[in-house]
């Protein structure tokens, strides 16, 4: 086990590069263990629709708390999950638990409201098994499958491991929808975006920073929002975090907006509440 605290633990880890295998797996044995230890939790953040500034869907973003590492952010251990094979475990876990928590929206009277879901190249390259797994989450939750979207970075459609593009197109046959996060920052080409059945892009978060005052990201965004209307996707931009910022992106057309102007991830717990304040008339048991 481990006595260090978390940012001496990752000071240790960092430095300490010959005793990286060591360290991985040790944190590696912290994952599969904080799965059943309920050390995991997740967090929604609303994406609103830029309009009408009602929620359309909600992003799962997974926490980790444990005893004595504290806090661990997604950012450090979701590529060493990825490494260490723990992600496929994880991400199902977080399937079922952000479909179920959807589920019971629908059921308090938010009918259209989608959850969407970060899901690694990895859970991907499990091919048919990876579809079984959404599969039976949607059943056992009983979540309308068009309820459901699937977040993948703009590399996945480059990955040349596994067949890839079918097991979307079995994904798309589910009903479930897909979109491309972080969305201009892998060079993927257009022609090869379009033979994927995407229905989102998110342009990624790099490009919306000071966009009134840069006039470079306001290029780039423009042309990201007019490919998705062209390719009939829809658009959102993450990461929003002034007025300003959103009133560049409405002028753009963008029609979903997320980001800690509208609101910071939420605790699930927080969730009814949020919705009920943005979606007067809805009834809650
Ligand atoms: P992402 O999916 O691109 O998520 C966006 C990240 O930006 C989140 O960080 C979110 O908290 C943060 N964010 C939201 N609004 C703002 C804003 O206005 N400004 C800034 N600067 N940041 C904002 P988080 O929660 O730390 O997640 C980081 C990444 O970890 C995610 O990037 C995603 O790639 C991955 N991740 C999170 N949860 C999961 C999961 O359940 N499964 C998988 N495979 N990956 C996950
Ligand atoms: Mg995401
Ligand atoms: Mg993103
Ligand atoms: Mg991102």
């Amino acid at each position: 086990t481990c006595e260090f605290g978390y940012e001496k633990a990752w000071q240790y880890y960092e430095t300490k590069m010959e005793e990286t295998r060591y360290w991985k797996r040790q944190l590696g044995y912290h994952i599969t263990t904080g799965l059943t230890k309920n050390e995991f939790y997740l967090e929604y953040q609303p994406i609103v629709e830029a309009a009408s500034g009602r929620p359309l869907l909600m992003e799962a973003l997974i926490r980790w708390e444990h005893p004595t590492l504290g806090r661990v952010s997604p950012g450090r251990f979701i590529p060493l999950a990825e490494e260490l094979g723990s992600i496929v475990a994880l991400g199902r876990w977080v399937l079922m638990e952000s479909c179920s928590m959807a589920a019971s929206w629908k059921e308090a009277g938010h009918q259209n409201l989608i959850v969407s879901v970060n899901v690694s190249v990895k859970q991907l390259l499990e091919g048919k098994a990876f579809v079984q797994t959404v599969k039976e989450v949607l059943e056992e939750t009983g979540l309308p499958p068009s309820l459901l979207e699937l977040e993948i970075t703009e590399t996945v459609l480059m990955s040349k491991e596994g067949d890839i593009k079918k097991t979307l197109e079995q994904l798309e046959k589910l009903g479930v929808r897909l979109a491309i996060d972080d969305f201009g920052t892998g060079y993927s080409s257009l022609t090869h975006l379009n033979t994927f059945p995407v229905h989102t892009l998110k342009i990624d978060k790099s490009f919306i920073q000071n966009l009134p005052h840069q006039e470079n990201n306001k290029a780039i965004v423009s042309s990201l929002v007019t490919l998705a209307g062209q390719l009939d996707l829809r658009s959102i931009a993450e990461g929003v975090e002034t007025a300003e910022e959103a009133a560049v992106l409405k002028e753009k057309q963008c029609q979903g907006l997320q980001g800690y102007y509208f609101s910071r991830p939420l605790p699930a717990f927080e969730v009814p509440a949020y919705l009920q304040r943005m979606n007067p008339g809805t009834t809650f048991p």
